[in-house]
């Protein structure tokens, strides 16, 4: 096992990396910007490393500064979090190069799986369904021909894409020379690259993604669904496992699929297939190759700590269990408490001047803030993220409905309120929402009263 671990990356998940580190032994080093040196992330590691100034292209995404830091105090392995760098395969490459081990799959898996095209090619030779559509590249020339094919409403949307930008619906024929500009134009601008694909779209779906770990022994275990389909902007807003639209034969059948194809494929470490789900059926929309936001309620469910296992699988030792012994207990959802404004979603950033957080059975809190602390405007607003556990949903929805009550978060604005509404809506407590629920409920919210 390895001695030294170095976690490249701040706030809720640094921590989450560094209590598994903790409690498996290992002693953990901080990285910093000159912005974050009273962080709680600082605070809680054995050692920490400034590695640049506030704006992240500077500190928390400069690869030569973190290698070393590496070197300087000896950490042997980067656990990457998610977002900045844990994506990145030439930063996986350079770890290699350098001796060291990233926590994490290898680089050709994540430079695979970072290309929708290439993915979504490789996942359907593996036997995972896909959404129907081009399965390559269109052409302005090829696409009204393709779009008549595949059937209208289709979905343009960028090879190299993330956070749902250069993604543009076509309803109708006299839609489609609009969409494929407006898509190529955002995408070009977001990522330098204008290539795109084409979709069928579907109208009401829900987002289910499969979260699996995989280990160097040939070993690939499935740990159920999330329902990830309460969004905003195509950010997730509120996470459950397992999915009210979803029985206990549909997660073994689709959770076989999936861990068949990585067993296939030769994954290593922590992974999640994302699915659109409609009518009872799965199509593939993106593989992350790293640990998610989400991951807690997984947990919660299974017993397993995710992060542990990503990093006993990077030492090379096999995951200690199979898919015969995971059982699904109960039931989880986990709510990201945001500073923003809980319903224009401007961001909120400032002096945290009280805070309280929930406890009791099944409450968990993951978040780097504390009283006095001040948030950053320089990074993501993610102050928190409560997730609470309990044997059914029915009950599960009750003890979120007592802990939100109970956490205070002041100084600043959070989304706390919104949850608060959003627990007693009819919809959420039958489980009965699409991808586009959350969407048309801001916008309701937002009309003024008659
Ligand atoms: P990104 O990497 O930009 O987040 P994804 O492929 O993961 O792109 O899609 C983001 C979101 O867009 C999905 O969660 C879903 O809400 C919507 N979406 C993607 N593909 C389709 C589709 N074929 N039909 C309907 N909605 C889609």
């Amino acid at each position: 096992m390895f001695e030294k671990v170095l976690i490249a990356n701040r706030g809720e998940i640094a921590l989450r990396v560094i209590r598994a580190c903790k409690e498996m032994g290992i002693a953990t080093v901080a990285i910093h910007s000159t912005a974050d040196s009273e962080a709680m992330h600082v605070r809680m590691a054995d050692e920490s490393v400034c590695v640049g100034p506030a704006p992240a292209a500077q500190s928390y995404l400069n690869i030569p500064a973190i290698i070393a830091a590496c070197e300087i105090t000896g950490a042997e392995a980067i656990h990457p979090g998610y977002g900045f760098l844990s994506e990145n395969a030439k930063f996986a490459d350079i770890i290699a190069e350098h001796g060291l081990t990233f926590i994490g799959p290898t680089a050709d898996h994540i430079r695979m799986m970072g290309d929708k095209i290439t993915a979504k090619q490789t996942v359907k030779e593996l036997g995972i369904p896909t959404v129907p559509g081009s399965d390559g590249e269109v052409s302005d020339a090829d696409a009204a021909r393709m779009a008549e094919e595949i059937g209208y409403p289709v979905l343009i949307k960028a090879t190299a894409g993330g956070g749902g930008r250069g993604m543009k619906v076509a309803k109708n024929a006299g839609e489609l020379a609009f969409a494929l500009s407006t898509a190529r134009a955002e995408a070009k601008a977001a990522f330098g690259n204008d290539t795109v694909y084409m979709e069928k779209y579907l109208q009401k779906p829900r987002h289910i993604e499969i979260q699996i770990l995989a280990d160097a022994h040939g070993n690939v275990v499935h740990l159920g669904e999330r329902d990830c389909s309460l969004q905003r902007r195509h950010q997730k807003v509120w996470e459950e496992a397992g999915s009210p639209a979803l029985n206990a034969a549909e997660r073994d059948e689709i959770g076989g699929v999936v861990t068949r194809a990585l067993a296939q494929l030769g994954y290593l470490g922590a992974g999640t297939i994302e699915f659109l789900y409609e009518d009872g059926r799965f199509y593939f929309i993106e593989m992350n190759t790293r640990l998610q936001v989400e991951h807690p309620v997984s947990e919660a469910i299974t017993g397993i700590d995710i992060v542990r296992e990503q990093i006993r699988i990077a030492a090379g030792a096999p995951m200690g269990f199979s898919q015969k012994d995971i059982v699904f207990e109960g039931h989880a959802i986990e709510c990201r408490i945001n500073a923003e404004n809980p319903f224009t979603f401007r961001p909120s950033p400032g002096q945290v001047a009280e805070f309280h957080t929930p406890g009791g059975l099944g409450v968990r809190f993951d978040s780097a803030i504390y009283s006095g602390y001040r948030i950053p405007p320089y990074y993501d607003s993610l102050a928190g993220k409560l997730i609470v556990h309990a044997r059914n949903r029915n009950e599960c929805l009750l003890r979120l409905r007592r802990a939100l009550d109970e956490l205070v978060v002041g100084g600043i604005e959070t989304t706390i309120p919104l949850f608060q509404k959003l627990v007693r809506e009819p919809d959420i407590i039958n489980g009965d929402y699409s991808i586009h629920w959350l969407e048309k409920y801001l916008a309701g919210l937002e009309k003024p009263a008659a």
